[in-house]
């Protein structure tokens, strides 16, 4: 026997296995990591996105335009804001509009005479979240959470019992509908991007004058704080909303309030 090529073959046949180890086990893992992140997508399809989608398109348990009125409906979302929403309150008062504010419990906790001032002067207040979060990122509990913390802030201040509710951004989780059914939920009919300045600048006031038909929900923005929004947008929105406001009232356009006649 030819001592060499013993050695050769004893010592180099575990080598051998020990790469095919070592090479099933990178590939187990890679398998493993795939699925895992097949799984987290699916997970997040139908917990979040899909939901969104469904109710979104199909109108279910939601209200984007309201029926048997002549009146449009101003809705102001992620107030109140202790510079912006009280030029905004005083601008609706010149022209005896009543709108409806969708508030941030955490800010309503920092201006409760903003929402006192809201309340006394007949404009409807719902639940936008205690903080701005996205139902996508909420586990049912915490949504929860935040629509009794918010419910109870509101109420404390107004007195009034709170009987609308607008998700932030829009956003709904398999969960949401089931867990705030006690609400009528309001989305709207036109939207028009003004947490942006440039867009307001540019388009608002255009798409302000295309949004009068009959029962529209248009949503405008009385803070800029939000994530992606910009700071004082809301100067630029109030600008071109006064601007559209005075020719509503030449044209005899009505508005209203959504605790008005239940409407919903
Ligand atoms: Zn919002």
């Amino acid at each position: 026997m030819n001592p060499k090529y013993n050695t050769y073959y004893i010592s180099d046949k575990p080598k051998i296995n020990l790469y095919i180890d070592v090479k099933g086990n990178k590939i187990f893992v890679i398998k493993l990591i795939f699925i895992f992140i097949f799984c987290l997508i699916l997970l997040i399809l139908f917990y979040s996105i899909f939901p969104t989608l469904f109710i979104r398109i199909k109108g279910i348990g939601i209200t984007k335009k309201i029926k048997n009125t002549n009146g449009i409906a101003l809705t102001f979302d992620d107030g109140p804001n202790p510079k912006y929403t009280v030029q905004l309150l005083d601008l609706l008062k010149e022209y005896g509009i009543q709108a409806t504010f969708f508030v941030v419990g955490e800010k309503v906790v920092k201006n409760p005479e903003i929402i006192k001032r809201m309340h006394q002067e007949g404009h409807t207040i719902g639940i936008h979240h205690f903080n701005h979060i996205s139902n996508w990122i909420l586990s049912p509990f915490q949504l929860k959470k935040q629509l009794r913390l918010t419910e109870e802030v509101i109420n404390k201040y107004t007195n009034e019992m709170v009987m609308f509710y607008r998700p932030p951004w829009g956003h709904f989780n398999i969960f949401t509908l089931m867990l705030s059914k006690r609400f009528n939920i309001i989305m709207w009919s036109h939207i028009f991007g003004d947490w942006k300045v440039e867009n307001c600048k540019k388009t608002l006031l255009d798409q302000l004058r295309t949004a009068t038909s009959p029962g529209s929900i248009l949503l405008l923005h009385d803070c800029g704080e939000t994530p992606g929004a910009d700071e004082d947008a809301p100067e630029y929105m109030l600008k071109n909303l006064e601007i559209f406001l005075k020719e509503c009232k030449k044209q005899g356009i009505t508005f209203i309030t959504l605790k008005d006649k239940r409407l919903i």
